[in-house]
């Protein structure tokens, strides 16, 4: 099974992350953040920029 980032889709092998090979995905595959990313999301979580982002779509779908 292979553990994949959600925002930047690197895989986890041997506790470190890097891009998969073309067409190495396969079979069940689990999202998560990895660190850089988690990272991330969290300051945007904290800056509130995240809300920011949430409504600007909320507003273009209005
Ligand atoms: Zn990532």
């Amino acid at each position: 099974m292979f553990v994949q980032c959600c925002v930047c889709k690197r895989i986890r092998t041997d506790g470190k992350y890097r891009l998969p090979w073309p067409g190495e995905l396969s079979g069940e595959i689990a999202e998560t953040y990895c660190p850089r990313c988690a990272r991330e999301t969290l300051r945007l979580i904290q800056t509130g920029e995240l809300a920011a982002i949430a409504d600007r779509r909320a507003a273009r779908r209005a």
